[in-house]
């Protein structure tokens, strides 16, 4: 015992705890108040801008193998990374599809790591709150308690939870054990053609292929067509292939349609398939007053999946998927093997929450999630969404007001798909409105991007932004049609 500890004391043991404490204290203050100007003054700096070179080059530095101090490593992070961000949290980004983030959010995320727990499961506080933020994700989509649900990276990861129950329940077969080739009939999903690109990688990684995920006709609004894909159903069973799942968008990504959800729920119970809802844009307008009959029949859904890092402006990464049988959604991941058995007390006596998804570790998502709940209360996270809507329906206003716009359709929700119209058609107005998307970009003005809706080119600005104001609007009109008037002017000028 007493050599034991005799050479242990000889032992010059390392840590990555600092030596001096004071320094890290002084620095992290320094940091947070950097942080605080850096959210505070994101207006007055440019939506975007290209990296110089110097700055590509910091990203092509090898492994680092001796020490640099830690006010040397953040000043490097500061030039670099800090200073040539990707935009989104800017109140004139209007790209994609995303979220703006929120200092309370980041916070949670700092607390989360400092606290360091693992969500794997357990019998700890953030165990707790990570079911509890699920619990909070149903009661906003006015879901059951009883159902089940997980936090995982974003929308794409809580779409393939949903559709993996989807396919295990109707499969027919124990597909865990046996594997989807013992699927006796093929089986059929169905969504439209309007449906996120997430779902082909979806029935990729579950085994089903891409074919599997029978594409439908929408209407003139980009809703999918519920009588073709009745008649598709129909088809289907008649060519001895098993109809498993129809897919529902609650606002797709091109112009933000939503299915009729209350007539997907009652094809789906009808035809006796597995009703999802890809909700990561619109599942959380059912917290908007003024909007939220858009999405109603969300809540008959059998699985939904959404995404607290769009609309409810949370820190990337937090989705979160909800599935109504919580033995179905547990029956398709739990494992346990004999290193995670619990214990009747203790540690090990908590849920393991890695039995709902992919992950075995998981990280403490639930925390800025559920500060920024907390501080805000889920009636303004509402009222942000129709503010957001709002400012759609007056941004296409200006558009149709404003000369050579061309509005692409009236928007249902935040996005809306325009462009400059200069009597150009084809490849020459496409190459007139992408210089116009590019030169905003470039200018540090906003940033749109583009899509081909009904084989037209189109831009389109997605307002996923608490930051936005209308003034920020007016002034996207007028530099849209500045540009695209000296585009225009230069490309006809002779040379
Ligand atoms: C964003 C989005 C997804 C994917 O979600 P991620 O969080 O980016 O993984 C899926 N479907 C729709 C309709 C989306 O808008």
């Amino acid at each position: 015992m007493d050599a034991v500890q005799g050479n242990l004391g000889l032992v010059d043991e390392e840590t990555l705890d600092p030596l001096d404490w004071a320094d890290v204290q002084a620095l992290s203050h320094r940091v947070i108040d950097d942080a605080v100007d850096y959210l505070r003054d994101v207006r007055d700096r440019p939506v975007w801008r290209e990296m110089p070179a110097n700055v590509r080059e910091a990203f092509a530095a090898p492994l680092p193998r001796s020490p640099a101090p830690l006010d040397a490593v953040y000043a490097e992070v500061s030039r670099t990374v800090m200073s040539y961000p990707m935009g989104n949290i800017h109140p004139r980004f209007w790209s994609w599809y995303m979220g703006s983030s929120n200092f309370t959010g980041a916070l949670g995320d700092f607390l989360a790591a400092i606290q360091g727990s693992n969500l794997g499961g357990g019998n700890h506080a953030a165990g707790l709150m990570d079911s509890q933020v699920v619990n909070w994700c149903k009661q906003m989509l006015g879901f059951p308690a009883s159902a089940g649900g997980t936090l995982v990276s974003g929308g794409s990861m809580a779409n393939i939870i949903g559709l993996s129950v989807a396919r295990n329940v109707k499969a027919g077969i124990d597909v865990r054990e046996h594997g989807v080739a013992a699927i006796e009939k093929p089986l059929r999903f169905y969504g439209s053609e309007q449906i996120h690109s997430c779902h082909r990688k979806a029935m990729e990684a579950l085994g089903l292929g891409n074919r599997a995920l029978r594409r439908i006709p929408t209407d003139s609004g980009l809703r999918i067509d519920i009588a073709a894909l009745r008649a598709a159903i129909t088809e289907d069973r008649a060519a001895g292939l098993k109809p498993a799942c129809v897919i529902g968008t609650a606002g797709t990504v091109n112009t933000g349609a939503i299915d009729d959800l209350q007539a997907l729920a009652k094809l789906a119970h009808e035809e006796g398939l597995w009703f999802h809802v890809d909700g990561c844009i619109g599942a959380l307008i059912a917290i908007a007053p003024e909007n939220a009959h858009r999405v109603s029949g969300i809540e008959r859904a059998d699985s939904v999946a959404l995404d607290p890092h769009k609309w409810l402006h949370a820190p990337f990464e937090v989705g979160c998927a909800l599935v109504r049988d919580a033995a179905a959604h547990r029956g398709t991941f739990a494992v346990t093997p004999e290193y995670l058995e619990s214990t009747p007390r203790g540690l090990a006596s908590g849920e393991w929450l890695h039995d709902y998804g992919l992950q075995t570790s998981r990280g403490f998502r639930a925390l800025k999630v559920w500060m920024a709940l907390k501080e805000h209360g889920v009636e303004k996270f509402g009222r942000l969404i129709d503010q957001n809507i709002a400012q759609a329906a007056y941004l296409a206003g200006l558009i149709e007001a404003a000369p050579r716009l061309q509005l692409a359709a009236p928007p249902t929700v935040n996005i809306v798909c325009f462009r400059y119209q200069p009597d150009l058609t084809g490849e020459a107005l496409k190459a007139l409105n992408t210089e116009i998307m590019l030169r905003l970009q470039e200018q540090g003005i906003a940033a749109l991007s583009d899509t081909t809706v009904h084989g037209e080119h189109w831009l389109r600005v997605a307002i996923t932004n608490h930051r936005t104001r209308r003034e920020d609007l007016d002034l996207l009109v007028r530099e849209t049609v500045r540009l695209g008037h000296e585009i225009a002017t230069q490309r006809s000028a002779p040379s």
